[in-house]
C-alpha cells in the first residue's frame, strides 16, 4: 500500500530543488562564517545570500533584519524573552492569544514566574482572536503581544493587520510566529505591521535545523543566548551552513511556486472537508473560510484521535495528526481546542490533515474511504459514541 502523507505540519520532506542547491554546502562547505581566512569567507557569503533571500520573502526592510536560529522554538524564544527583558523598564505585561503554539505559551509563563504579567487574550469558537478583549487588555506596560499567522492545529488565520494597529495604539512591540503560515499565504511584515516574525525553514520544505527571526529595523533584544557574538549577538554559536542555505532557497522557491501550490491544495482541501463533513458527528475545527489553503481538521465525537491516528496508518499507510506534534506525548486536551469553548469530552477526538506537494486529487477516495471506515471501526469499539443525534 502506497504511503499518503497528510501530516506536514509537523514535518516537511526537503524540496528537491532546495536539496540540489545545498547538498554541496553538506559535503564541503565546512567553513566557519566568523574565520578571516578564505574558506570563512566563503561560508560567510552563503550565510548573507540566505539572509537576503528570507528578507526578500516576507519583504523585510534589509536583509539584516534577519537572525538565524535552530528553528522556530528558538526564534519564539528569543522574540518575547528578548523583547520582555530588554524593555523591562517600560512595564512587565506581556501578552499572547489563548491559541499559541506552546513555544510561545511556554517562555511567556517562564517570564510569569519573575514577575512579568500574561494577559492570555481569548478567541471565538473559530479561533479568531478577540479584538475587543485584545484592546482591553493591552496597555502602555505591555513590551510584548504575540499573536500567529496562522494556528497549526486548527488552520484558522488571523486577522493580522487589524491585530497590529490594536496592539499599537497602547502596546510596544507585535511578535508574530508565521511557522504555519509561511509559504502558505504572502506574508509582508511591513504591510502587516509586524515587529518581530517566526519563521521556521522546514515549514518552507527547507532542512530541519534552521529557522529565522525578523526583527524589525531599530529593535533591540535581549540576547538569549550569550557567546561568540554570531547574528549580531543576539543568538551565539557557530552557523548551521546547509540548513541556513537550504531555508533561504526553500523560501526563494515558496515565493516563486506559492500561488500556484496554494490554489491545487485548496481544490484538495475542500473536496475533503465537503467528503469528511457527511460522516455523523463530525465537526470541522477552525475557521471555515480564514483557514490555511492546505489545512482539514475535524473532531468526531465518541472516539480518541490517537486512536485515529494508529488506524490510519497501520491500516491504511495514512499517516495523519491529532493536533501539535510537540505536545502529543503528554496526551493533554488541546489547549487550542479548549480555548475554542469545547469541553474536555468534545475535544479528543481530533484529526488534522495538512496536505503537500505529494498529495494529489487522485488521493482523495482512498483518504475519504480511510477516514469514513476508521471512524466507524473506532466507534462501534467505544462505549461514549451515542449514534446519530440528528
Ligand atoms: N510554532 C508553530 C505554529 C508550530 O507549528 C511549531 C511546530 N512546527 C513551532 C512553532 C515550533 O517549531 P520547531 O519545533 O521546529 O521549533
Amino acid at each position: 500500500m502506497e504511503a499518503i502523507y497528510l501530516d506536514h505540519a509537523s514535518a516537511m520532506p526537503i524540496h528537491p530543488k532546495v536539496w540540489e542547491f545545498a547538498e554541496p554546502f553538506l559535503r564541503k562547505g565546512f567553513g566557519n562564517p566568523s574565520s578571516t581566512h578564505s574558506v570563512g569567507s566563503e561560508a560567510k557569503k552563503v550565510v548573507e545570500e540566505a539572509r537576503g533571500k528570507i528578507a526578500d520573502f516576507i519583504n523585510a526592510e534589509e536583509a539584516q533584519c534577519i537572525v538565524f536560529t535552530s528553528g522556530a522554538t528558538e526564534a519564539n524564544n528569543l522574540a518575547i524573552k528578548g523583547a520582555a527583558v530588554r524593555n523591562m523598564a517600560q512595564g512587565k505585561e506581556i501578552g499572547a492569544s489563548a491559541i499559541e503554539h506552546m513555544s510561545v505559551l511556554n517562555p511567556m509563563k517562564e517570564l510569569q514566574k519573575s514577575g512579568f504579567q500574561l494577559n492570555r487574550i481569548p478567541v471565538d469558537a473559530t479561533g479568531i482572536v478577540s479584538a475587543e478583549r485584545l484592546s482591553e487588555m493591552v496597555s502602555q506596560e505591555t513590551t510584548v503581544t504575540s499573536v500567529m499567522y496562522a494556528n497549526n492545529e486548527i488552520g484558522t488565520v488571523e486577522p493580522i493587520g487589524e491585530i497590529s494597529e490594536i496592539v499599537h495604539q497602547r502596546g510596544l512591540y507585535f511578535h508574530v510566529d508565521a511557522t504555519a503560515a509561511a509559504g502558505r499565504i504572502p506574508i509582508d511584515v511591513q504591510k502587516d505591521g509586524i515587529d518581530l516574525l517566526t519563521l521556521s525553514s522546514n515549514d518552507l520544505y527547507g532542512p530541519q535545523g534552521a529557522g529565522a527571526l525578523y526583527i524589525k529595523k531599530g529593535i533591540k533584544l535581549q540576547t538569549v543566548l550569550p557567546g561568540g557574538g554570531q547574528e549580531r549577538g543576539l543568538r551565539s554559536g557557530t552557523e548551521n551552513i546547509f540548513a541556513i542555505a537550504g531555508m533561504g532557497q526553500a523560501a526563494r522557491i515558496a515565493k516563486d511556486e506559492m500561488e500556484q501550490e496554494t490554489n491545487r491544495l485548496k481544490t484538495i482541501r475542500n473536496k475533503l472537508i465537503e467528503e469528511i463533513q457527511k460522516i455523523d458527528q463530525a465537526y470541522l475545527t477552525g475557521h471555515p473560510a480564514q483557514r490555511l489553503p492546505h489545512h482539514v481538521s475535524f473532531r468526531f465525537s465518541g472516539i480518541e484521535g490517537e486512536s485515529i491516528v494508529l488506524n490510519m496508518d497501520m491500516g491504511y499507510n495514512i499517516q495523519v495528526s491529532t493536533g501539535s506534534a510537540c505536545s502529543s506525548k503528554t496526551l493533554e486536551p488541546s489547549h487550542v481546542l479548549l480555548a475554542l469553548g469545547l469541553k474536555h469530552e468534545e475535544v479528543h477526538g481530533s484529526m488534522v490533515i495538512t496536505l503537500g506537494r505529494s498529495n494529489t486529487m487522485k488521493q482523495i477516495p482512498l483518504i475519504t474511504k480511510a477516514v469514513k471506515e476508521t471512524i466507524e471501526r473506532l466507534r462501534i469499539l467505544s462505549p461514549l459514541y451515542k449514534g446519530d443525534q440528528s
